[in-house]
Formats: C-alpha cells, structure tokens, sequence
C-alpha cells in the first residue's frame, strides 16, 4: 500500500516527515512491514508552500484500518492546525496511481477538487482537514515516479530539544562534506564556509545530509558529531534531480520552472537591493541578492553569449537557478593598438573592423580581443539559495563553473 501525507507543519514548527516518520514507526510496532520511505518535493513556485514544498509517501504491507486510524490519530495530534496556511491531506492506496497528477503538482499547479476527482476514480482512503490543499501534495506523493533519484538522511532531534539552539560540532560537518563530496552535496557552503544541511528553526530536524546512495549519507554521517538524535530516516527522494523542469517552447508560464536557451542581448543591470538582471532574446533573467557569489558570474555575461538557463518563471522574469555559458561571445579590446608602421595612435574602425592609423593611415583589420573572466560551463547559486529540486552541478557529470 502507498500511504501519502502532506500540509501539517507551520513555521512555529512540526514537519511532515517527521510526523512520516513517527507514523512508520508506530506502525511498524503494530506489525506492518515497512518498504520504504519517500520525500518527494513539488512545484517549488506555489505560493502557500511552508518551506520546501514536500509531500512524504510510505510505502509499505499492513492492514488498510489499521494504516487509515493510525496515520488520522497522528495527524490529529501532532498537526499544526491553529496554522492558518496548514491544512493537511492523508491519502491510502492499495496500487501505485498513474504518474501524471505527480508530473502536474511538480511542474505546474492542481486544484482540491483535481484530487478529490482522482482520488475517487481510484477508490482511494483519504481525509483533508480544513481546506484539503494537504489532499494535493499527498495524492502527487503516492503517484511519484523517480526516473532518475537521490537519498536524504534526516536525523530528527530529541522532544526535549524542540526549539533549543542546535549542538553540533561545525568542523565536522566541514570534514565529512570534504571527505564525502561529490557523492554528496548541500552539507557545507565552501563559498561562504558555513554548514548549510542543519535548519535553525523550531522543527524537528537535527540535519539532513544529501548524496547519491543510502551508503554515501550513511558515510558522511558516520563523520559528524552532534547532539544526540530520536530517530532517523533514509529518504529517497527526487530533489536535486532537475524533475520540476520542462523545456521552453515558445511561451513562458507564469509558476513553471524552464530550461531555457537563448543569447545575452544587453549587458548586465544591477538593481537596488543588491538584484542583478541580463536580458535574453526572450526574457528578463534575475539573480536575486540572496544568490550571493553566483551574481559575480551573472556580471561577467555580455551580449552575443549563448547561455542556457534552468530557472522559475515568477513575476513575468525567469530567476536563475544555475546556467551554462554554452559560447562565449569574443570581448573586443578598448584599447586601440600602436600602429605597427610609423608607431602612432590607431582608432576604431568600427565594432569587429579592426583599427586604423591617425597618422598614416595604416590599418588593421582584425580587432583586438581580450581574454573573457568566464569560461564555457555551468554556474550555480550556492546551496544556500539552490531549490531542493535543482540539480547540483557536482550531479551533471560536466564541468563545475567553480
Ligand atoms: P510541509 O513540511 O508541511 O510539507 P511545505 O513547505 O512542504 O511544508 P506545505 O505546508 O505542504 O509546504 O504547503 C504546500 C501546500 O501546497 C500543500 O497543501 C500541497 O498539497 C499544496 N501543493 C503542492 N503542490 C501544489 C501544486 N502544484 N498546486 C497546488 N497546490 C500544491
């Protein structure tokens, strides 16, 4: 059976895969047999997100009452319902739904009453509780497909614990991300050296470690040292995948996330709050303050580059997420040569005509070109503003911009 849930915590705390989590092991003790555990993030351009826009899906063997009146009980304990923005779903499935209602909720948006449709063509258990939004995240969980997967090691902290600082040991976490990169990612921001993968918040979460293979986070784990844990999941997920984008073809819609190909038509802009901008044939694309040093790659673009760009399409812009310099434009020099005749100033002959001489009329016919600050390659934000779903560089098998 495929059990989905989603839409229960706030920013005051809970999580909705801890709440997974002490569901699975609670039925577990009941005598169901666990088959795995999946994190599974969705549009990341919704507006009612909490934080990261995640549904979890259990799958597992047990009987169906038992499931439905156990995962309800813990919804209704542990949910954040005086939260004005959650509004939790419970979905139960005997078969695995087809995929497209999870493609829908991942690259574009669905309504309740989509859901409720489908949930009952499916004959499906389910409960929302106050508007059902929760009802989406949790059918999209269940219908997932992963063609291409990553793991999450979630460490969840003591009870006891719950919005105290975190106690961890931040050289550690440095050492494991060194001595476990590229098999895994996102533990420590080599940029600005800060560990990224430990939330400051009231939830539960201790740190999440991100890699390739349960064995991969098991090894960087084994290097950290914090405080003590209550429990911990592998999850299989589809962040860092790419999943939520789709090519462009021709149109932008608002709240989808594109790969998108085109030329560098003006220099860059910067905008005040530290935003910088660069036009492309089609669209305006904006590396938003929070990008940090991704924006000094963004600066050296010039037009005439052919770049493709992954990116949400939100406010009429597209925001990049990462780019590849595919060709670079050749940067003519300011500066105009001595003529190699009689030694004298040369001006411009006009962009791309090369020079000629004041004095004696001598030209030159190619222009002069300086050495680009960027090579061909991809460029990404740091794992500060990267978006769960976003493929890291370290992932795509090509070269690192870095
Ligand atoms: P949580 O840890 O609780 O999952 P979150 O950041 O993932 O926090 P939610 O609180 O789950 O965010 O809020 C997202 C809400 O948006 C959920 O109710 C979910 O069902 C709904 N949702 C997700 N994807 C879509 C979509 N593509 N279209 C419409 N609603 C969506």
């Amino acid at each position: 059976m495929y059990l989905g849930i989603d839409d229960t915590d706030s920013p005051e705390g809970m999580c909705t895969t801890y709440l997974g989590a002490l569901i699975a092991a609670s039925l577990k003790e009941q005598g169901c047999l666990i088959k795995n555990m999946r994190l599974i993030r969705l549009n990341p351009n919704v507006p009612w997100k909490t934080r990261g826009n995640a549904g979890v899906c259990i799958e597992l063997d047990g009987d169906a009452g038992l499931i439905r009146d156990t995962a309800c009980d813990f919804i209704e304990r542990y949910a954040q319902f005086d939260c004005s923005n959650t509004n939790p779903g419970f979905v139960l499935v005997a078969e695995k739904p087809s995929p497209d209602f999870y493609y829908k909720a991942l690259r574009s948006f669905c309504t309740v009453e989509e859901a409720e449709a489908e949930l009952k063509s499916l004959r499906a258990e389910y409960c929302g509780w106050k508007n059902r939004r929760g009802l989406i995240g949790a059918l999209a969980a269940v219908s997932a497909v992963l063609p291409d997967k990553t793991c999450e090691y979630l460490s969840y902290r003591m009870p006891e614990a719950f919005g105290t600082p975190r106690v961890y040991d931040a050289a550690s976490f440095k050492r494991s991300a060194e001595e476990t990169s590229p098999h895994t990612w996102d533990t420590w921001d080599f940029s600005a050296d800060k560990p990224v993968c430990l939330p400051h918040g009231k939830d539960p979460v201790l740190f999440g470690i991100r890699g390739e293979s349960p064995e991969c986070v098991e090894k960087a784990v084994s290097l950290v040292s914090a405080e003590p844990e209550s429990m911990h999941v592998i999850w299989e997920t589809n962040q860092g995948t790419d999943a939520h984008l789709v090519p462009f073809e021709g149109e932008f819609t608002e709240g989808v996330s594109y790969v998108y190909s085109g030329e560098v038509t003006g220099v860059p802009v910067e905008h005040r709050g530290g935003h910088v901008s660069v036009p492309l044939t089609d669209v305006e694309c904006y590396a938003f303050e929070p990008t940090k040093s991704f924006r000094a790659y963004v600066r050296q673009l010039i037009p005439g580059d052919k770049i493709t760009v992954c990116g949400g399409y939100l406010n009429g812009v597209l925001h990049f997420e990462k780019f590849s310099l595919d060709e670079a434009s050749p940067l003519e020099s300011r500066i105009s040569p001595r003529c190699p005749v009689c030694g004298g100033r040369m001006t411009s002959a006009g962009r791309g005509k090369g020079y000629k001489c004041r004095e004696c009329s001598a030209r030159i016919r190619e222009p002069q070109y300086i050495p680009r600050d960027i090579s061909p390659g991809w460029y990404e934000v740091p794992p500060d503003a990267r978006r769960h779903l976003a493929k890291p560089v370290v992932r795509m098998g090509g070269s690192d911009g870095e």
